[in-house]
């Protein structure tokens, strides 16, 4: 025998299996092809191995060579062929011609911004205006300017979440009053100023370690505990009815003085008491008070001339009262079934 002829006869075999390749339907018939003549026991190996052996072979290394280059072109449109059969397997899975259309229409807009965008408008309908400020800020705007002492609890890092010696994740909107107090400089405002709080604080249906915020904040002169109760009046009358209770309770903030604290009765128990507002009949919405002259003479007011009044609304706190929702977290998991009952 010599050799080109034992060469072209494993060339033509592999042109053989190539097309064979190319003609298989699926991968049980391409792994059939593969273990008759492509594995190591099958019909090209065992052909390979018999020229290798044989005598007549003088140049054993260019036989090599082009006994390679044939086994590469076989595997090469082995490999193509594979992926053409997954790929097609695929496509006819995911063509299930039966299945309905997805449905991208608008489920729904989360309460937590109808309602931020509800309590601005009632806040605009008062000539405030809105400062945007800040999620992450120094601790000098959320504490010191506050009049937080520097031993005060909240600044632990059991309670507040740092980012470095400095900068933290804001733990109340109440930051963005030293800000805008700094840009004013020491003239009259009226602002609200929406956000996001963070605090290690989750123990309870109404507590949650994220929640948002709309800081208010009025500096003119003869500013008074009568004007609090009354825009605050207004925004619970405008935002629940006219027949929702509100009640006023004594309440510390080092950043006012006196503070307040604002309940609204519970839409559960209509005010008798239930597991929703822990059987007291209403449900803490917000801290306010008149701002402390500290605060004022910090942020560069002359507390002789101006004083101010000072809320923090939490947004998740109304909407659960609004639509009588009994689990803070379903503002955050992005529920269809949930938001689709809520519409712009
Ligand atoms: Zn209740």
């Amino acid at each position: 025998m010599n050799n080109d002829y034992l060469l072209q006869e494993i060339k033509s075999i592999s042109d053989d299996v190539q097309k064979k390749i190319l003609n298989a339907k699926d991968k049980s018939e391409l792994l059939d092809i593969y273990n008759k003549y492509i594995a190591s026991n099958g019909i090209l190996s065992q052909k390979k191995n018999n020229i290798l052996k044989s005598k007549s072979i003088v140049d054993k290394k260019t036989a090599i060579l082009k006994i390679n280059s044939f086994f590469d072109e076989v595997k090469k449109c082995f490999e193509a062929q594979k992926k053409s059969i997954i790929n097609a397997e695929l496509l006819k899975e995911n063509e299930d011609i039966s299945l309905p259309a997805f449905d991208l229409s608008v489920k729904g807009i989360n309460p937590i911004h109808l309602i931020r965008e509800k309590i601005i408008d009632i806040f605009f309908g008062m000539g405030f205006k809105i400062y945007h400020s800040n999620d992450i800020d120094d601790e000098y705007y959320n504490f010191t300017l506050m009049n937080i002492a520097s031993n005060h609890v909240s600044r632990d890092m059991e309670n507040t979440f740092y980012i470095d010696q400095k900068l933290l994740l804001c733990t109340h909107t109440s930051h963005a009053q030293g800000r805008a107090m700094e840009e004013t400089k020491g003239k009259p405002l009226k602002i609200i100023s929406p956000g996001k709080c963070f605090r290690k604080d989750d123990d309870d249906l109404t507590h949650s370690h994220q929640f948002m915020q709309i800081e208010g904040l009025m500096i003119d002169k003869n500013i008074n505990l009568g004007n609090l109760k009354a825009i605050l009046e207004i925004f619970v009358k405008k935002m629940f009815g006219e027949n929702r209770k509100m009640r006023l309770r004594n309440s510390f903030f080092p950043f006012t003085e006196p503070s307040i604290e604002m309940d609204i009765s519970c839409d559960n128990c209509c005010g008798v008491g239930c597991y929703k507002c822990k059987n007291t009949g209403y449900i803490e919405v917000l801290g306010a008070g008149i701002v402390n002259p500290k605060v004022l003479e910090m942020n560069g007011y002359n507390s002789k001339v101006y004083s101010g009044l000072a809320f923090g609304i939490g947004i998740e706190r109304i909407a659960i009262l609004k639509y009588g929702i009994d689990n803070i977290r379903r503002f955050y998991t992005n529920d269809i079934r949930f938001l689709k009952d809520f519409k712009g």
